[in-house]
């Protein structure tokens, strides 16, 4: 079966529940705690017109998803991509929940998307589906209730259109409802690379403990927008040599080493890294199997499944994606002596420079770039230790030690909370 086969038959809301089940177990989780953790708690769906450049008018879908608000308001990027469902935003929803926890910044897990390749449409069009989603979501979103940022297919300029509609709405500039955005409105230096940024400081710290060299390590990068692409050249910083990269039209491959920089700029120009001169090209299977020492999955869900786990040679997976990892998989890769960084912990930096972005929209400050990459590293390496702290303790896996921390927080503010009414 091909990856993308195995993919397509994977539920990430299965392998989300799946994940928590297995984490309540082992905390031995109170049954009522447990139902509530369990389900999210907002899940709305809207159908909304787009008047379309030749005069049609077209109807797309659309979800917002709260998972949890036990900790503070819900914090979760907005997917664009034609298979987004329910049950995959739900799914992301929940990792948020325990990701924002892992990482102990105040808030709870929120996600949402709409079914649309948004590569088929005009930058009018684009403009228009984006203003009108966020109008019929803004009975959940707000600088205090719920605060958008940007994942799979929305960037810095989807996020000002959010930020001016809602904007436009309430009558006076509000920064603080999406993060995300450029620094002309309030964005934050350093939240664009945030994400990958957060990604390598849990590589580094992981080799560390590993006793691996970055400058002797190859590494392999499935996905090259955001997280993918930045990940990669901050790796080459480190001194690794990045010797496979793809996207979602194909991978490339040079054992010798890719230079990441002109791979950004061909991409850039072609919208594909396929066709980079001086590199094989191979498919997006081939890239997981890559002989490397770091293998960063940073596409979408549902990659190393039980069917190609076995074949994955790295030593250190980093999960700069959501859910790219089965329950299975997982399971293969520890018995295998695969160190694999999860999802909730080793994506969260994106997440993280948000809060820092939302605290000076609030505060009406900011910060320098160095002060936002100095607070970042504390917070990722602070996170890391916790939770390999917490694996080794209970001789379980990154993924279960970090479950273990998040879901035991978001369980302890749930209780002591109460029962409403
Ligand atoms: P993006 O849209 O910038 O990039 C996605 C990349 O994945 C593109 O290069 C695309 O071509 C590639 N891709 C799509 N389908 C693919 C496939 N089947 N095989 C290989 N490549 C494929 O998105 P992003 O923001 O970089 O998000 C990537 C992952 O990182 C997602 O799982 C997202 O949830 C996660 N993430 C993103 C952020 C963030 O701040 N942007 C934060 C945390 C986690």
């Amino acid at each position: 079966m091909t990856t993308e086969h195995a993919a397509a038959q994977l539920n990430a809301w299965d392998v989300a529940q799946r994940q928590f089940d297995l984490a309540a177990d082992r905390l031995n989780l109170d049954p009522g705690l447990r139902r509530v953790l369990r389900e999210p708690r907002r899940e709305l769906t809207v159908h909304f017109p787009v008047k379309m450049d030749d005069g049609t008018v077209q109807v797309f879908t659309g979800y917002r998803v709260q998972h949890n608000l036990g900790r503070g308001p819900a914090k979760g990027g907005i997917r664009y991509h034609q298979d987004v469902s329910l049950d995959e935003v739900k799914a992301l929803a929940m990792w948020m929940t325990w990701k924002c926890a892992v990482v102990g910044i105040p808030y709870g897990g929120g996600k949402g998307g709409v079914i649309v390749d948004p590569k088929k449409l005009s930058k009018k069009e684009l403009e228009g589906l984006s203003r009108r989603f966020f109008t019929e979501i803004e009975v959940l979103v707000g600088p205090e209730k719920d605060i958008p940022a940007p994942d799979v297919n929305t960037n810095a300029q989807v996020m000002s259109w959010f930020m001016d509609t809602y904007s436009m709405h309430v009558g006076y500039t509000v920064p603080g409802v999406v993060t995300g955005k450029p620094i002309s409105l309030g964005g934050s230096e350093g939240r664009n690379e945030a994400t990958a940024r957060g990604c390598v400081y849990t590589v580094v710290e992981a080799a560390t403990h590993l006793g691996l060299d970055l400058h002797n390590a190859r590494v392999a990068v499935q996905g090259f927008g955001n997280a993918g692409s930045i990940a990669a050249h901050l790796m080459a910083h480190e001194g690794a040599t990045v010797v496979a990269v793809s996207d979602s039209v194909g991978g490339i491959r040079n054992m010798d080493g890719l230079n990441i920089d002109r791979v950004i700029a061909w991409k850039a120009e072609h919208g594909t890294v396929r066709g980079f001169p001086g590199a094989e090209e191979v498919t997006n299977a081939e890239v997981l199997e890559t002989d490397c020492e770091v293998l960063i999955p940073a596409a979408l869900e549902n990659q190393i499944t039980r069917e190609n786990a076995g074949r994955v040679k790295a030593r250190i997976v980093a999960e700069a994606a959501n859910g790219p990892t089965t329950p299975e998989a997982d399971e293969i890769l520890f018995a295998n002596g695969v160190f694999l960084i999860p999802d909730i912990l080793c994506n969260a930096g994106g997440v993280t420079v948000s809060y820092f972005e939302w605290v000076q929209d609030l505060n009406r400050d900011h910060w320098t770039e160095i002060e936002v990459n100095e607070k970042l590293k504390s917070i990722m390496v602070r996170a890391f230790g916790e939770v390999l702290t917490q694996a080794t303790r209970n001789n379980v896996n990154m993924r279960m030690g970090a479950y273990l921390n998040a879901v035991q927080r978001v369980a302890d503010a749930t209780a002591m909370r109460g029962l409403y009414p």
